[in-house]
């Protein structure tokens, strides 16, 4: 068939076998065939997200052997059937590749919860053809899979998190029913930092973000934000509701800690929006009740990863305000993807909000 194209590549990638064995570097030629809708591209940049660290770590499993990193951008090797795209073109994609055709896709309008779904760096070596994560030379794209061109003034450092940690705080924020003056975001972790940075954009006058770690309270700053100290929680509380008399309008939790959701619900004010996207983990036992809802009249809303608009949205946002928020300062320089066990270990130590990879 003449549509489909022959490509050859050789290509490096680390392999994920188990928790506490090292990686696998592996080189291999691999011969593709790249059929309509399909893409290679060459991994530029890949940045290390906290969900690689909890399958590293044990604490979450994956179909393994398998290549880990799902944040990433990369140029276009090779491209069969897109319109408007081409090789060389720089690109981010969702990290969700979906169907199109099933209730999840068409009726509910999340593609991200697809029956067929299937996930960048989550699947294993022996699933098509093997190229699915980004700790790698190279990624294979599947057809179901939105691509993004990254604009010539965002680096690739600073795209690389756009497909996983900026798409869902987008996805979050794109959940509020209406505009809010006064919000608290729970966590300044990337997701944190990203959601203060647009909520500013949006104009909301007073947004908190609530952080145990010191070390991050300048950034939290930086992009727009109050940083509020939680290591005392009581404190941190009282100093909320000095400032905003009745409570907050809405609250983003992006800390995966359960004991913050108590404390927010006393601080959201009556028919506030709680909108959950961190506690993605077992250890997510609630301690409320459900007169604490109903009597506040609240809404509670899971977020979990996007949809392919919602990745269009987040490249716009780097693109608008690349000289209005430090981005730069979220990504460490880039580690050799020969190297990506030390890159794992200054991940885990936290100096950076992501430590990047460089294939
Ligand atoms: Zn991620
Ligand atoms: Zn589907």
């Amino acid at each position: 068939m003449s549509n489909i194209k022959k490509h050859f590549l050789h290509s490096r990638y680390q392999v994920f076998e188990e928790s506490g064995k090292p990686f696998q570097f592996v080189e291999k030629d691999v011969f593709l065939d790249v059929k309509p809708g399909e893409v290679v591209v060459k991994i530029l940049q890949a940045t290390i997200c906290g969900s690689d660290l909890h399958t590293i770590e044990g604490k979450r499993i994956e179909n393994v052997p398998c290549i880990l990193g799902h944040e990433a951008v990369g140029e276009i090797v090779e491209i069969s059937g897109r319109k408007g795209f081409a090789v060389g073109d720089r690109i981010t994609w969702t990290i969700a590749d979906s169907c199109g055709h099933c209730p999840a896709c068409i009726e509910y309008g999340l593609p991200e919860k697809c029956s067929e779904l299937f996930k960048y760096g989550h699947a294993s070596l022996a699933s098509g053809t093997g190229l699915n994560g980004c700790y790698a030379s190279h990624l294979f794209i599947r057809k179901g899979t939105h691509i993004v061109k990254i604009p010539n003034a965002v680096t690739n450092g600073i795209a690389a998190p756009a497909n996983c940690a900026l798409a869902t705080m987008v996805n979050a924020i794109a959940q509020l029913k209406s505009k809010p003056r006064r919000v608290l975001i729970q966590g300044g972790g990337l997701l944190g930092i990203y959601g203060c940075g647009m909520l500013k954009e949006m104009g909301v006058p007073q947004i908190f973000c609530s952080e145990v770690n010191e070390g991050r309270f300048d950034l939290i700053r930086s992009f727009g934000a109050i940083p509020v100290d939680t290591r005392n929680s009581e404190n941190a509380a009282n100093l909320i509701l000095e400032q905003t008399s009745e409570g907050v309008d809405a609250i983003f939790e992006v800390a995966g800690v359960k004991e913050l959701i108590p404390q927010g619900l006393k601080l959201l004010r009556p028919g506030g929006e709680y909108i959950l996207a961190g506690l993605v983990h077992p250890d997510s036992q609630l301690n409320i009740t459900a007169e604490q809802i109903i009597r506040k009249c609240i809404s509670i809303k899971g977020v979990h990863n996007y949809a392919p608009w919602h990745l269009d949205k987040a490249v716009a946002f780097l693109e608008r305000n690349i000289s209005v928020f430090p981005f730069e300062d979220l990504v460490s320089p880039p580690y050799k993807l020969d190297n990506l066990q030390e890159a794992v270990s200054e991940a885990r130590k936290h100096n950076w909000m992501r430590v990047s990879i460089k294939p």
